[in-house]
Protein backbone atom coordinates (compact mmCIF):
# COMPACT_ATOMS: atom_id res chain seq x y z
CA UNK A 1 0.00 0.00 0.00
CA UNK A 2 1.71 3.69 -1.04
CA UNK A 3 1.20 6.28 2.31
CA UNK A 4 -0.54 9.01 1.53
CA UNK A 5 2.43 11.10 1.90
CA UNK A 6 3.93 9.33 -1.15
CA UNK A 7 0.54 9.53 -2.51
CA UNK A 8 0.75 13.46 -2.75
CA UNK A 9 3.94 13.27 -4.80
CA UNK A 10 4.74 13.01 -8.22
CA UNK A 11 6.02 9.15 -7.15
CA UNK A 12 2.31 8.92 -6.02
CA UNK A 13 0.98 10.30 -9.41
CA UNK A 14 2.78 7.46 -11.27
CA UNK A 15 1.92 5.04 -9.29
CA UNK A 16 -1.42 5.84 -9.48
CA UNK A 17 -1.50 5.52 -13.05
CA UNK A 18 0.31 2.03 -13.16
CA UNK A 19 -2.15 0.73 -10.92
CA UNK A 20 -5.31 1.90 -12.45
CA UNK A 21 -4.01 0.53 -15.65
CA UNK A 22 -1.23 -1.95 -14.82
CA UNK A 23 -1.87 -5.37 -14.06
CA UNK A 24 -0.83 -6.06 -10.27
CA UNK A 25 1.61 -8.51 -11.03
CA UNK A 26 4.60 -7.19 -8.90
CA UNK A 27 4.79 -5.61 -5.68
CA UNK A 28 7.47 -3.09 -6.00
CA UNK A 29 8.97 -0.39 -3.73
CA UNK A 30 7.30 2.95 -3.79
CA UNK A 31 9.58 5.09 -6.07
CA UNK A 32 9.88 5.78 -9.52
CA UNK A 33 13.22 5.39 -11.59
CA UNK A 34 13.68 8.41 -14.19
CA UNK A 35 17.17 8.03 -14.83
CA UNK A 36 20.09 5.45 -14.23
CA UNK A 37 24.18 5.59 -15.11
CA UNK A 38 26.19 2.85 -13.29
CA UNK A 39 25.25 1.78 -9.99
CA UNK A 40 23.01 4.72 -9.64
CA UNK A 41 19.41 5.42 -10.70
CA UNK A 42 17.50 9.00 -9.92
CA UNK A 43 13.56 8.72 -9.21
CA UNK A 44 11.16 11.50 -10.32
CA UNK A 45 11.92 13.27 -7.29
CA UNK A 46 15.38 14.06 -7.82
CA UNK A 47 16.85 11.56 -5.35
CA UNK A 48 19.64 9.34 -6.08
CA UNK A 49 19.87 5.75 -4.85
CA UNK A 50 22.63 3.04 -5.29
CA UNK A 51 21.29 -0.21 -7.09
CA UNK A 52 21.78 -3.16 -5.16
CA UNK A 53 19.36 -5.68 -7.41
CA UNK A 54 20.49 -4.36 -10.79
CA UNK A 55 17.17 -5.27 -12.25
CA UNK A 56 17.91 -9.21 -11.50
CA UNK A 57 21.26 -8.94 -12.43
CA UNK A 58 20.63 -7.92 -15.66
CA UNK A 59 22.71 -4.99 -15.48
CA UNK A 60 25.83 -6.19 -14.93
CA UNK A 61 27.40 -3.65 -16.84
CA UNK A 62 25.67 -0.92 -15.32
CA UNK A 63 23.03 0.95 -16.49
CA UNK A 64 22.99 2.28 -19.58
CA UNK A 65 26.74 1.70 -20.29
CA UNK A 66 27.94 4.24 -22.90
CA UNK A 67 29.70 1.40 -24.69
CA UNK A 68 26.24 -0.58 -24.95
CA UNK A 69 24.29 2.98 -25.89
CA UNK A 70 26.47 3.55 -28.67
CA UNK A 71 26.17 0.30 -29.95
CA UNK A 72 22.68 0.33 -29.57
CA UNK A 73 22.16 3.54 -31.43
CA UNK A 74 24.56 2.55 -34.19
CA UNK A 75 22.29 -0.69 -34.74
CA UNK A 76 18.96 0.98 -34.65
CA UNK A 77 19.50 3.26 -36.88
CA UNK A 78 20.64 0.72 -39.98
CA UNK A 79 18.28 -2.09 -39.21
CA UNK A 80 16.51 -3.47 -36.13
CA UNK A 81 14.45 -6.84 -37.30
CA UNK A 82 14.98 -8.89 -39.75
CA UNK A 83 13.23 -12.46 -38.36
CA UNK A 84 14.84 -15.29 -39.34
CA UNK A 85 13.08 -15.54 -42.42
CA UNK A 86 16.39 -13.52 -43.91
CA UNK A 87 19.45 -13.49 -42.35
CA UNK A 88 21.32 -10.37 -41.01
CA UNK A 89 24.83 -9.60 -40.84
CA UNK A 90 25.20 -9.45 -36.74
CA UNK A 91 23.28 -13.35 -35.93
CA UNK A 92 26.47 -15.60 -36.84
CA UNK A 93 29.25 -12.72 -35.10
CA UNK A 94 27.42 -13.22 -32.21
CA UNK A 95 26.62 -16.66 -31.98
CA UNK A 96 30.33 -17.12 -32.30
CA UNK A 97 31.17 -15.24 -29.75
CA UNK A 98 28.75 -16.55 -27.21
CA UNK A 99 29.79 -19.98 -28.23
CA UNK A 100 33.32 -18.86 -27.77
CA UNK A 101 33.03 -17.70 -24.19
CA UNK A 102 31.24 -20.30 -23.16
CA UNK A 103 33.36 -23.09 -24.88
CA UNK A 104 30.54 -24.58 -26.94
CA UNK A 105 29.51 -24.93 -30.23
CA UNK A 106 26.38 -23.52 -30.93
CA UNK A 107 24.29 -21.11 -29.97
CA UNK A 108 19.98 -21.21 -30.51
CA UNK A 109 19.14 -17.22 -29.68
CA UNK A 110 15.53 -16.36 -27.81
CA UNK A 111 14.39 -13.21 -25.81
CA UNK A 112 13.65 -13.82 -22.33
CA UNK A 113 15.11 -16.31 -19.78
CA UNK A 114 11.68 -18.42 -19.75
CA UNK A 115 11.94 -18.84 -23.22
CA UNK A 116 15.41 -19.98 -23.42
CA UNK A 117 14.42 -22.23 -20.49
CA UNK A 118 11.96 -23.41 -22.40
CA UNK A 119 14.50 -24.17 -25.77
CA UNK A 120 16.57 -26.22 -23.29
CA UNK A 121 13.56 -28.11 -22.12
CA UNK A 122 12.69 -28.91 -25.94
CA UNK A 123 16.20 -29.32 -27.00
CA UNK A 124 17.03 -32.25 -24.31
CA UNK A 125 13.40 -33.64 -24.78
CA UNK A 126 14.16 -34.34 -28.64
CA UNK A 127 17.55 -35.53 -27.60
CA UNK A 128 16.26 -37.48 -25.49
CA UNK A 129 13.89 -39.12 -28.53
CA UNK A 130 16.63 -38.34 -31.23
CA UNK A 131 20.14 -39.68 -29.67
CA UNK A 132 18.97 -41.96 -26.30
CA UNK A 133 15.88 -43.43 -27.86
CA UNK A 134 14.04 -42.74 -25.22
CA UNK A 135 9.76 -43.95 -25.59
CA UNK A 136 7.91 -41.57 -27.20
CA UNK A 137 6.25 -39.15 -24.99
CA UNK A 138 8.11 -40.59 -21.68
CA UNK A 139 10.96 -38.42 -21.30
CA UNK A 140 11.41 -36.64 -17.88
CA UNK A 141 13.46 -33.85 -16.46
CA UNK A 142 15.09 -33.84 -13.07
CA UNK A 143 14.36 -30.58 -11.53
CA UNK A 144 15.11 -29.04 -7.95
CA UNK A 145 12.78 -28.23 -5.09
CA UNK A 146 12.97 -23.79 -4.69
CA UNK A 147 13.84 -23.55 -8.02
CA UNK A 148 13.19 -20.41 -10.00
CA UNK A 149 13.18 -20.84 -14.07
CA UNK A 150 10.21 -18.57 -15.24
CA UNK A 151 6.87 -17.99 -15.42
CA UNK A 152 5.29 -19.59 -18.52
CA UNK A 153 2.94 -22.60 -17.43
CA UNK A 154 5.54 -25.34 -18.52
CA UNK A 155 7.99 -23.77 -15.99
CA UNK A 156 5.23 -22.93 -13.29
CA UNK A 157 4.24 -26.18 -13.57
CA UNK A 158 7.40 -28.02 -12.10
CA UNK A 159 7.57 -25.06 -9.52
CA UNK A 160 7.69 -25.80 -5.95
CA UNK A 161 6.39 -22.55 -4.87
CA UNK A 162 2.21 -22.62 -4.39
CA UNK A 163 2.41 -18.91 -5.37
CA UNK A 164 3.63 -19.37 -8.75
CA UNK A 165 1.41 -22.42 -9.27
CA UNK A 166 -2.10 -21.64 -7.82
CA UNK A 167 -4.94 -21.68 -10.44
CA UNK A 168 -2.97 -21.63 -13.69
CA UNK A 169 -2.79 -25.81 -14.18
CA UNK A 170 -3.49 -27.76 -15.51
CA UNK A 171 0.47 -28.27 -16.12
CA UNK A 172 2.94 -30.40 -18.13
CA UNK A 173 4.14 -33.85 -17.31
CA UNK A 174 7.01 -34.62 -17.71
CA UNK A 175 8.96 -33.38 -14.78
CA UNK A 176 10.87 -34.91 -11.34
CA UNK A 177 11.41 -32.51 -8.50
CA UNK A 178 14.30 -33.70 -5.77
CA UNK A 179 15.67 -31.72 -3.01
CA UNK A 180 18.48 -28.97 -4.22
CA UNK A 181 21.68 -29.98 -3.70
CA UNK A 182 21.06 -34.26 -2.85
CA UNK A 183 22.73 -36.10 -4.93
CA UNK A 184 21.81 -39.54 -3.85
CA UNK A 185 18.32 -38.29 -4.63
CA UNK A 186 18.78 -36.86 -8.33
CA UNK A 187 20.72 -40.65 -8.56
CA UNK A 188 17.56 -42.53 -7.59
CA UNK A 189 15.32 -40.16 -9.62
CA UNK A 190 16.95 -41.05 -12.68
CA UNK A 191 15.49 -44.03 -15.13
CA UNK A 192 16.34 -44.76 -18.92
CA UNK A 193 13.62 -42.00 -19.40
CA UNK A 194 15.29 -39.52 -18.06
CA UNK A 195 17.08 -36.86 -20.89
CA UNK A 196 18.18 -33.86 -18.64
CA UNK A 197 18.65 -32.14 -15.01
CA UNK A 198 17.95 -28.87 -14.94
CA UNK A 199 19.15 -26.54 -12.28
CA UNK A 200 20.62 -23.43 -11.01
CA UNK A 201 24.07 -23.61 -9.64
CA UNK A 202 23.04 -21.13 -7.02
CA UNK A 203 19.08 -20.55 -6.31
CA UNK A 204 19.12 -16.91 -6.25
CA UNK A 205 15.43 -16.27 -6.28
CA UNK A 206 14.26 -19.19 -3.81
CA UNK A 207 17.20 -17.05 -1.13
CA UNK A 208 20.45 -17.09 -3.02
CA UNK A 209 20.83 -21.00 -1.57
CA UNK A 210 23.87 -22.93 -2.70
CA UNK A 211 24.48 -26.64 -3.37
CA UNK A 212 27.10 -28.44 -1.00
CA UNK A 213 30.54 -28.44 -1.85
CA UNK A 214 31.28 -31.28 -5.05
CA UNK A 215 27.73 -31.19 -5.86
CA UNK A 216 28.30 -29.50 -9.21
CA UNK A 217 30.91 -31.99 -9.85
CA UNK A 218 28.96 -35.29 -8.65
CA UNK A 219 26.22 -34.32 -10.47
CA UNK A 220 28.33 -33.87 -13.79
CA UNK A 221 29.99 -37.47 -13.11
CA UNK A 222 26.61 -38.84 -12.63
CA UNK A 223 25.23 -37.27 -15.81
CA UNK A 224 28.05 -38.84 -18.03
CA UNK A 225 27.42 -42.18 -16.34
CA UNK A 226 23.93 -42.23 -17.26
CA UNK A 227 23.74 -40.51 -20.84
CA UNK A 228 21.95 -37.32 -19.29
CA UNK A 229 21.96 -33.62 -20.20
CA UNK A 230 23.53 -31.78 -17.30
CA UNK A 231 21.34 -28.42 -18.21
CA UNK A 232 22.82 -25.07 -15.94
CA UNK A 233 20.46 -22.39 -15.85
CA UNK A 234 23.07 -19.61 -15.54
CA UNK A 235 20.32 -16.74 -16.26
CA UNK A 236 21.53 -15.11 -12.94
CA UNK A 237 24.28 -16.48 -12.22
CA UNK A 238 26.32 -16.28 -15.36
CA UNK A 239 28.26 -13.39 -17.09
CA UNK A 240 30.22 -12.60 -13.82
CA UNK A 241 27.68 -12.16 -11.38
CA UNK A 242 29.13 -14.74 -8.69
CA UNK A 243 32.78 -13.94 -9.26
CA UNK A 244 33.67 -16.46 -12.19
CA UNK A 245 32.34 -16.01 -15.75
CA UNK A 246 29.33 -18.80 -14.92
CA UNK A 247 28.75 -20.62 -11.52
CA UNK A 248 29.40 -23.60 -12.62
CA UNK A 249 33.10 -22.81 -13.14
CA UNK A 250 33.61 -22.81 -9.13
CA UNK A 251 34.18 -26.25 -9.46
CA UNK A 252 35.53 -26.60 -12.79
CA UNK A 253 32.41 -27.71 -14.58
CA UNK A 254 31.31 -27.27 -18.01
CA UNK A 255 27.25 -28.60 -18.12
CA UNK A 256 25.92 -29.85 -21.33
CA UNK A 257 23.94 -26.61 -22.05
CA UNK A 258 24.27 -23.42 -20.83
CA UNK A 259 20.81 -20.92 -20.47
CA UNK A 260 21.84 -17.13 -20.18
CA UNK A 261 19.78 -14.09 -20.49
CA UNK A 262 19.68 -11.14 -18.64
CA UNK A 263 23.41 -9.39 -18.64
CA UNK A 264 24.02 -11.42 -22.48
CA UNK A 265 22.47 -7.50 -23.47
CA UNK A 266 23.02 -5.09 -20.30
CA UNK A 267 19.14 -4.53 -19.86
CA UNK A 268 19.27 -2.78 -23.29
CA UNK A 269 17.06 -5.11 -25.13
CA UNK A 270 15.63 -9.02 -24.25
CA UNK A 271 18.33 -11.21 -25.61
CA UNK A 272 18.52 -14.65 -24.10
CA UNK A 273 19.93 -18.32 -25.49
CA UNK A 274 20.59 -21.94 -25.18
CA UNK A 275 24.09 -22.73 -26.05
CA UNK A 276 25.24 -26.42 -26.27
CA UNK A 277 26.87 -28.78 -28.49
CA UNK A 278 26.43 -29.72 -31.80
CA UNK A 279 24.78 -32.87 -30.67
CA UNK A 280 22.51 -30.96 -28.78
CA UNK A 281 21.38 -28.29 -30.99
CA UNK A 282 21.43 -30.30 -34.14
CA UNK A 283 17.80 -31.83 -33.33
CA UNK A 284 16.25 -28.35 -34.61
CA UNK A 285 15.44 -28.23 -37.78
CA UNK A 286 13.74 -26.32 -39.95
CA UNK A 287 10.29 -25.13 -38.83
CA UNK A 288 10.98 -27.34 -34.97
CA UNK A 289 11.27 -24.23 -33.29
CA UNK A 290 11.88 -20.34 -33.13
CA UNK A 291 10.75 -16.91 -32.12
CA UNK A 292 10.03 -13.52 -34.94
CA UNK A 293 12.50 -11.19 -32.60
CA UNK A 294 15.02 -13.99 -31.42
CA UNK A 295 18.51 -13.56 -33.33
CA UNK A 296 17.55 -10.15 -34.02
CA UNK A 297 20.93 -7.80 -35.44
CA UNK A 298 19.58 -4.93 -32.54
CA UNK A 299 19.60 -7.46 -30.21
CA UNK A 300 22.79 -9.55 -31.36
CA UNK A 301 25.08 -5.99 -31.57
CA UNK A 302 24.23 -5.39 -28.25
CA UNK A 303 24.79 -8.48 -26.88
CA UNK A 304 28.46 -9.14 -28.39
CA UNK A 305 29.32 -5.65 -27.06
CA UNK A 306 28.01 -6.37 -23.53
CA UNK A 307 30.02 -9.33 -23.47
CA UNK A 308 33.06 -7.29 -24.35
CA UNK A 309 32.17 -4.76 -21.90
CA UNK A 310 32.46 -7.78 -19.16
CA UNK A 311 36.00 -9.14 -20.60
CA UNK A 312 37.16 -5.36 -21.18
CA UNK A 313 36.66 -4.41 -17.87
CA UNK A 314 37.43 -7.29 -15.95
CA UNK A 315 33.98 -7.46 -14.23
CA UNK A 316 34.50 -11.09 -13.51
CA UNK A 317 37.39 -10.79 -11.30
CA UNK A 318 35.85 -6.87 -10.07
CA UNK A 319 32.94 -8.96 -8.79
CA UNK A 320 35.10 -11.82 -6.90
CA UNK A 321 37.28 -9.01 -4.76
CA UNK A 322 34.08 -6.65 -4.24
CA UNK A 323 32.06 -10.03 -3.22
CA UNK A 324 34.62 -11.13 -1.36
CA UNK A 325 34.73 -8.01 0.76
CA UNK A 326 31.22 -7.40 1.12
CA UNK A 327 30.51 -10.11 2.05
CA UNK A 328 32.97 -10.03 4.95
CA UNK A 329 31.65 -6.56 5.91
CA UNK A 330 27.85 -7.96 5.72
CA UNK A 331 29.12 -10.91 8.16
CA UNK A 332 30.46 -8.30 10.56
CA UNK A 333 27.25 -6.44 11.23
CA UNK A 334 26.50 -8.57 14.72
CA UNK A 335 22.12 -8.29 14.86
CA UNK A 336 20.01 -11.15 16.29
CA UNK A 337 17.56 -10.45 14.01
CA UNK A 338 20.09 -11.36 11.84
CA UNK A 339 19.97 -15.48 10.66
CA UNK A 340 22.67 -15.80 8.33
CA UNK A 341 24.65 -14.29 5.77
CA UNK A 342 26.06 -15.82 2.46
CA UNK A 343 27.04 -15.34 -0.91
CA UNK A 344 29.40 -15.91 -3.83
CA UNK A 345 30.55 -12.77 -5.82
CA UNK A 346 28.29 -9.79 -5.64
CA UNK A 347 25.65 -11.77 -4.84
CA UNK A 348 25.37 -11.69 -1.62
CA UNK A 349 22.24 -12.45 0.96
CA UNK A 350 21.30 -11.23 4.28
CA UNK A 351 18.69 -13.81 5.71
CA UNK A 352 16.26 -12.76 8.64
CA UNK A 353 14.66 -14.82 11.50
CA UNK A 354 11.46 -12.20 10.19
CA UNK A 355 10.17 -10.60 7.09
CA UNK A 356 12.69 -8.42 5.04
CA UNK A 357 10.12 -6.39 3.33
CA UNK A 358 10.44 -3.16 5.96
CA UNK A 359 14.56 -3.79 6.19
CA UNK A 360 14.61 -3.04 1.95
CA UNK A 361 11.72 0.14 2.84
CA UNK A 362 14.11 1.05 5.32
CA UNK A 363 17.48 1.09 2.94
CA UNK A 364 15.35 2.68 0.45
CA UNK A 365 14.64 5.85 2.81
CA UNK A 366 18.48 5.80 2.71
CA UNK A 367 19.26 5.70 -0.83
CA UNK A 368 20.05 1.99 -0.96
CA UNK A 369 17.62 -0.13 -3.54
CA UNK A 370 17.58 -3.46 -3.04
CA UNK A 371 14.49 -6.25 -3.35
CA UNK A 372 13.38 -8.74 -0.94
CA UNK A 373 13.18 -12.23 -2.01
CA UNK A 374 11.46 -15.57 0.05
CA UNK A 375 10.20 -13.46 2.44
CA UNK A 376 12.85 -13.50 4.84
CA UNK A 377 16.08 -12.91 2.27
CA UNK A 378 17.67 -9.20 1.33
CA UNK A 379 19.58 -9.96 -1.56
CA UNK A 380 22.67 -7.55 -2.24
CA UNK A 381 23.78 -7.91 -5.92
CA UNK A 382 24.82 -4.65 -7.47
CA UNK A 383 26.02 -3.87 -11.01
CA UNK A 384 29.49 -5.17 -11.28
CA UNK A 385 30.52 -1.63 -12.11
CA UNK A 386 30.14 -0.45 -8.43
CA UNK A 387 32.96 1.14 -6.75
CA UNK A 388 34.44 0.06 -3.41
CA UNK A 389 33.45 3.43 -2.09
CA UNK A 390 29.85 3.15 -2.69
CA UNK A 391 29.26 -0.48 -1.40
CA UNK A 392 31.16 0.94 1.64
CA UNK A 393 28.67 3.73 1.73
CA UNK A 394 25.65 0.94 1.75
CA UNK A 395 27.29 -1.14 4.00
CA UNK A 396 26.72 1.72 6.47
CA UNK A 397 23.39 2.28 5.66
CA UNK A 398 22.65 -1.46 6.37
CA UNK A 399 24.34 -1.04 9.93
CA UNK A 400 22.52 1.87 10.69
CA UNK A 401 18.77 0.53 9.57
CA UNK A 402 19.76 -2.39 12.00
CA UNK A 403 20.87 -0.04 14.59
CA UNK A 404 18.04 2.05 14.13
N1 LIG B 1 15.95 -18.51 -14.74
C1 LIG B 1 16.50 -17.87 -13.71
C2 LIG B 1 17.56 -18.55 -12.89
C3 LIG B 1 16.09 -16.58 -13.37
O1 LIG B 1 16.63 -15.94 -12.32
C4 LIG B 1 15.09 -15.97 -14.16
C5 LIG B 1 14.60 -14.61 -13.82
O2 LIG B 1 14.76 -14.11 -12.73
C6 LIG B 1 14.55 -16.67 -15.25
C7 LIG B 1 15.01 -17.94 -15.51
C8 LIG B 1 13.48 -16.06 -16.11
O3 LIG B 1 13.98 -15.01 -16.89
P1 LIG B 1 12.96 -13.96 -17.53
O4 LIG B 1 12.37 -13.18 -16.40
O5 LIG B 1 13.83 -13.11 -18.43
O6 LIG B 1 11.95 -14.74 -18.28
Amino acid sequence: MTDLATMLTATGTFIEHEEAWGAHNYHPLDLVIAEARGAWVTDVEGKRYLDCLSAYSAVNQGHCHPRLLATFIEQASRVTLTSRAFRNEQLGAFCEALATLCGMEMVLPMNTGAEAVETAIKAARRWGYTTKAIRDGQANIIAFENNFHGRTTTIVGFSSEPAYRAHFGPFAPGFTLVPFGDIDAVRAAMTDDTCAVLFEPIQCEAGVLMPPDGFLRDLRVLCDERNVLMIADEIQTGLGRTGEMFACDHEDVTPDMYILGKALSGGFYPVSAVVSTRDVLGVFGPGSHGSTFGGNPLGCAVAREAMRVIQDEQLVQRSADLGAWLLAQVADIRDDRIKTVRGRGLMVAIELHEPARRYCEALKQRGVLCKETHDVVIRLSPPLVVSREDLAWAVEQIREVFAA
